[in-house]
């Protein structure tokens, strides 16, 4: 069996720097005799999780602000609604701010868009930045795009200012953009902010290139990771099987066999996974 890593593996920067803000935050807690929180889980893995936990953080969901005592919290890459933070300052947490810089910006353009637009946010349902974006307090009307069809209910006449979140699936963005060309070259003024961010694109082009080259592609990832999710349904139109695993124990019997293997991941995929992952791949399925 041969196997092929995407050159992308791991943590993007973003979750990579909230996992550092996490662990200097456990650090200060153990020193200043805090607790530490982070609101909702910091990032999509169940296991990394665990791990955190282990360490002694406490996820905070939000029904349980008013009633935890205080401590540092560390709020996740993608951003938390301003309301939201407010409250948490106002109950006297110590807010260690982790939201990726990226997601930021897709905050600051629909804070600084001009108000004739109607605002446009691509993004998955009930994802947190989805949420993120909605929540941002300015007069524009907005609606949640989640699918093409989505666009056939803009209600309102005004100009449109599409903002789309960072790891939304590139073939979804492909059909979505197309309708909004559509709607532009009739004549309707459409202000496309951003795409996917970078560390999104690279890792569904590479997975391109890496089933071209491979028999099956194996995406390491949690379940709830919407990026790694989005990563396997692009691999999908690569015409080669998809499997996304979380542990060693996930690996398919069905891989017994396979001549090339294609590994690819999320970007909150912890490496301690991605190694666990190939100790055995190498270990059992090498004679193959
Ligand atoms: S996926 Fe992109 S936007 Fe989201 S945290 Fe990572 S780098 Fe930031």
């Amino acid at each position: 069996m041969k196997i092929i890593m995407s050159k992308y593996l791991s943590y993007c920067s973003g979750v990579s720097s909230a996992m550092q803000k996490m662990y200097n935050s456990i650090q200060w807690g153990k020193e200043n005799n805090k607790k530490v929180y982070s609101l909702g889980n910091l990032i999509h893995n169940n296991r990394a999780i665990q791990k955190l936990n282990d360490l002694g953080v406490i996820v905070l969901e939000e029904k349980d602000i008013a009633t935890a005592i205080p401590g540092i919290i560390v709020l996740r890459a993608h951003g938390v609604r301003d309301d939201l933070l407010r409250w948490i300052l106002k109950k006297g947490f110590i807010v260690v701010d982790a939201t990726c810089p990226i997601v930021i910006q897709e905050q600051n353009f629909i804070k600084e868009a001009d108000k004739k637009y109607h605002i446009v946010i691509i993004a998955k349902k009930n994802h947190p930045e989805a949420e993120f974006l909605y929540s941002v307090e300015t007069s524009h009307t907005k609606s949640l795009v989640s699918d093409v069809a989505d666009l056939d209910n803009l209600e309102n006449e005004k100009p449109l200012f599409v903002v789309m979140q960072s790891t939304f699936p590139l073939t979804m963005a492909k059909v979505i953009y197309e309708k909004l060309y559509k709607l532009k070259n009739d004549k309707r003024e459409v202000v496309i902010a951003n795409s996917p961010c970078a560390s999104t694109k690279r890792r569904q082009i590479e997975i391109e290139a890496l089933s071209k080259s491979t028999d099956c592609i194996i995406v390491i990832g949690g379940e709830n990771s919407s990026n790694t999710n989005s990563l396997k349904l692009h691999a999908e139109n690569f015409g080669k099987p998809v499997y996304r695993i979380n542990s060693k124990e996930e690996i398919p019997h069905s891989l017994l066999g396979v001549k090339r293997i294609g590994i690819a991941t999320g970007t909150s995929t912890p490496t301690f996974i991605i190694d666990e992952i190939l100790e055995t791949l190498r270990g059992a399925y090498s004679e193959t």
